[in-house]
């Protein structure tokens, strides 16, 4: 199937399929008792999160504690660098805690509350999805189990730090390699034994269904409201939409608005240090089929067809997989897919940071730089790019790496 031969008018109505399925991706694979909670957090998704009581309080949590929305600016002296090309900016770096992450976090809290749940489970790898679900927690009254590896925990102080600060208990797996896989196995094993308590809220847009469909409908709000903004701001609407994707949560977010759209979206991965299995992160480039972590998707194996070990200088990047939508979208046609690698992540890190006054979050610069790649080529046009998260937490990282850069 081609994307020409898709109604995008009711696109969402059709995607997923009941049982989460976009085309031949998503679903949920999942031993027996774990399907049973999953059925009913598929159920009170589909029937609690389109009340108009959720939808009003959770808008409501957006304009007040979050700050939303969040604008859109214009880089002009960036723009002005490279040419005829205008590049704007979606500034979820401005959202509360410093990233789209909370976007997600906030409606998944929610919903356990709804459903009168005491505690909220999740595994994360750099700490960002940690540090975003506790926000939520403390912000719900929740109790908050945050699965981590060994390792994670000695590299990420900080993020472990907040965590705590914030109320979260930072459950420590010592298993295999101590890292973000082993993470996702001990969390999986205690939800459970733990499901009529609490729910597991998945940190992006991938896991069984129903959470890759949820995190994208929780995120859109990104692109409903940049597409509102740009045409306000223009009276168009951009030529190109970029973000980058790791998982894919905030680049659906972005993208869902503009599927109908006569746009250019390219969704930009982490290319790393190069080509090689193991130096990159680009699962949907270089991928393919298969399933991990309870769905269906395009993913990077090892030779025993096993998750890859995978690379990028972004820590929220580097997962082995993405999402069952963003797969979809890319056999179809209607997304493309590009990567960008460490050191022009990094150019861009600098420019945007420079000509612009605000410090993006590695992740989110492998997008800006795409933009600048996109306004070397293109003679006029204009590129939608978003902005992730803010770059606070990778100074020490690039200050030891990279220096500052400064004019002598
Ligand atoms: C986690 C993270 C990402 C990657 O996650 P997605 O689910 O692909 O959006 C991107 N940018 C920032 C700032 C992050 O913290």
């Amino acid at each position: 199937m081609k994307f020409n031969e898709i109604d995008f008018d009711t696109y969402h109505r059709n995607y997923p399929n009941e049982a989460g399925y976009f085309g031949k991706y998503g679903g949920a694979y999942l031993p027996d008792d774990l399907k049973k909670a999953m059925k009913e957090i598929t159920d009170a998704y589909y029937t609690i999160c389109k009340s108009s009581k959720f939808v009003g309080e959770l808008r409501r949590i957006r304009r007040e504690f979050q700050g939303r929305p969040t604008p859109i600016s214009h880089c002009e002296r960036l723009s002005n660098k490279y040419g005829n090309v205008q590049i704007y900016v979606k500034r979820e770096d401005l959202n509360h805690s410093g990233a789209h992450k909370l976007n997600h976090c906030m409606g998944e809290a929610l919903l356990a509350k709804y459903m009168g749940k005491k505690k909220i489970i999740a595994e994360t790898g750099a700490g960002q999805h940690g540090v975003a679900l506790a926000t939520a927690a403390a912000y719900f009254g929740l109790e908050c189990d945050i699965y981590m590896g060994a390792v994670d925990i000695k590299k990420q102080a900080p993020n472990v730090a907040r965590m705590k600060i914030l109320g979260a208990r930072v459950v420590e797996v010592t298993e295999g390699l101590q890292t973000l896989k082993e993470a996702v196995d001990a969390a999986f094993a205690a939800y459970s034994k733990e499901y009529k308590d609490c729910i597991y809220c998945i940190g992006s847009a991938l896991g069984p269904h129903p959470f890759p469909t949820m995190v994208r409908d929780f995120q859109s709000v990104v692109g409903i409201e940049a597409r509102e903004q740009f045409l306000q701001m223009t009276g168009e609407l951009p030529d190109n939409v970029v973000a980058c994707v790791g998982g894919g949560s905030n680049s659906i977010g972005m993208f869902s608005a503009f599927l109908n759209d006569p746009v250019n979206i390219i969704g930009v991965e982490p290319l790393g240090r190069g080509t090689k299995l193991g130096d990159h992160a680009a699962s949907l480039t270089y991928g393919n089929e298969g399933i991990m972590h309870g769905f269906n998707s395009i993913m990077l194996k090892d030779a025993n067809g096993e998750p890859a070990p995978v690379y990028s200088v972004a820590s929220g990047l580097d997962y082995p997989s993405s999402g069952p939508e963003h797969a979809f979208l890319k056999d179809i046609g209607r997304i493309k897919y590009d990567t960008v690698g460490d050191d022009e992540a990094i150019d861009a890190f600098f420019e945007l940071s420079r000509l612009e006054g605000i410090i993006p979050a590695i992740e989110s610069s492998h997008a800006v730089a795409y933009a600048i790649r996109l306004a070397k080529q293109m003679n006029k046009s204009s590129v939608l790019v978003c902005l992730s998260g803010r770059g606070d937490k990778d100074l020490d990282y690039v200050i030891e790496h990279y220096g500052t850069r400064e004019k002598k």
